[in-house]
C-alpha cells in the first residue's frame, strides 16, 4: 500500500490524451498538511479557517491567526494555498460566540453574512491573511456568496485593510488571488457577473447540492434527496465551468463530490481542470484520470447532460466505471 502510494504520488494527473488536471487538498488542521503531502497534493485548494477558531476559547488575534496561516502557506512552498474566510454558523458554532437560535440555521446568519455583519472579525482575518501572505502563494476565497454586492464590499474592506497595513509598514504579497465560492443557486445564475469581480471560482458542491435541492446536508431523513447526480446540480456545474472559461479564468471544485474517481471523470468532461479533495482520495482519483482520455470524459459528460433522471445518470456512471475497470 505504502509502495503504491509512493509510486503514484509524484506522477501528474494527466489523461492518456495529455490533459492535465490539478489535484489539491482540502485541509482544516495543521496536521492535515503532512497527510496532504503524503498523498501527493499539488497545493491546498481549500483551507477551512474555522479550525483555528474552534480550537480556542476566544477569538484568535490577528497575530495568532497569522502564525497559523503562515504555517499552512509554508507547508506548500511555491504551490497555491487557498485560504477561505470564516465559515461558521449553520452547523459550526464557536463556544465563545453565542449564536442566536434560528429556525433555519443553514438559511440564516452564517459564513460570509456573519463576517460582514461583524466586520471586525473579517478585518482581523483579512489582516492576518495579508500578514501571512509573504510566506507563500496565497489566495483568498469567500464562502456563501450570493452576488456581486457582497464581493464588492469585501474587496473594499480588503483595500482598507491593505492601506492600514501599509501605513503600519507591514509587508504583504502583492499578488493575492481572490476567489468566490459558488455554493448558492444565486451564484450559479450570476456566475458570469461574479467571475468578472475575482480571479477564480471554486464550486462548493456540499452546500450547492443542499441549496439547489433544498435539502439539509446533515439530515438523514432527506439523505436520498441530497443527490449530486440530480440534473439541476450537474447543469449548474456546467454553467459555472462555462462562465469561467468564457472569462478566461479558472474554476475548480472543492466539495466531497470530487473525491469519487468516476465523478472526477464526469467533472473533467463538464470542463473543470482543478479539484480540491480530502487528501486520502487523491491517489485513487489520479489513477482514474491517468487511465482515461479527455475525449471519453467529454462523451460521458455529454451523455449525462442529456439525461433527465438522477437514477439514470447514476446507472450510466456505474456502467461506465465497470467498463473502465
Ligand atoms: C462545500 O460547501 O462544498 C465546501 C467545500 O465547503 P464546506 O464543506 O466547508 O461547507
Ligand atoms: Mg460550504
Amino acid at each position: 500500500k505504502q509502495r503504491e502510494l509512493e509510486e503514484i504520488r509524484d506522477l501528474p494527473a494527466r489523461t492518456l490524451d495529455g490533459c492535465t488536471v490539478s489535484l489539491l487538498a482540502n485541509i482544516g488542521l495543521l496536521s492535515d498538511l503532512r497527510v496532504a503531502h503524503l498523498h501527493g497534493a499539488e497545493g491546498v485548494g481549500l483551507y477551512r479557517t474555522e479550525f483555528p477558531f474552534m480550537t480556542r476559547s476566544s477569538f484568535p488575534t490577528r497575530q495568532v491567526q497569522a502564525v497559523v496561516y503562515r504555517k499552512v502557506l509554508e507547508g506548500f512552498p511555491g504551490l497555491p494555498v487557498n485560504i477561505r474566510t470564516l465559515d461558521i454558523g449553520g452547523d459550526k458554532e464557536l463556544s465563545y460566540f453565542p449564536h442566536p437560535r434560528e429556525d433555519n440555521p443553514f438559511l440564516g446568519w452564517r459564513s460570509m453574512r456573519l463576517s460582514l455583519d461583524r466586520e471586525e472579525i473579517l478585518r482581523e482575518q483579512l489582516a492576518a491573511v495579508l500578514i501571512a501572505s509573504v510566506g507563500g502563494r496565497c489566495n483568498l476565497m469567500f464562502p456563501m456568496i450570493s452576488g456581486v454586492d457582497e464581493v464588492r464590499r469585501i474587496k473594499g474592506i480588503l483595500e482598507q485593510v491593505k492601506e492600514d497595513l501599509l501605513r503600519e509598514g507591514k509587508a504583504f504579497a502583492p499578488d493575492i488571488g481572490l476567489g468566490v465560492m459558488v455554493e448558492l443557486p444565486a451564484a450559479v445564475l450570476g456566475a458570469e457577473m461574479l467571475v468578472k469581480e475575482v480571479d477564480y471560482l471554486s464550486i462548493g458542491t456540499n452546500d450547492l447540492i443542499q441549496y439547489t435541492l433544498a435539502c439539509d446536508r446533515n439530515n438523514p431523513l432527506v439523505r436520498k434527496w441530497y443527490d449530486p447526480y440530480h440534473p439541476a446540480v450537474l447543469h449548474s456545474i456546467k454553467k459555472v465551468a462555462d462562465a469561467a472559461t468564457a472569462a478566461g479564468k479558472p474554476a475548480s471544485l472543492c466539495g466531497e463530490m470530487a473525491g469519487e474517481p468516476i465523478n472526477a471523470l464526469l467533472l473533467m468532461g463538464l470542463g473543470l481542470r482543478s479539484f480540491s479533495l480530502s487528501a486520502p482520495s487523491i491517489p485513487r482519483v489520479k489513477e482514474a484520470v491517468r487511465r482515461i482520455t479527455l475525449e471519453k470524459a467529454q462523451l460521458v459528460a455529454e451523455r449525462v447532460l442529456a439525461m433527465e433522471s438522477a437514477q439514470s445518470i447514476r446507472s450510466f456512471l456505474e456502467a461506465t466505471q465497470r467498463e473502465l475497470g
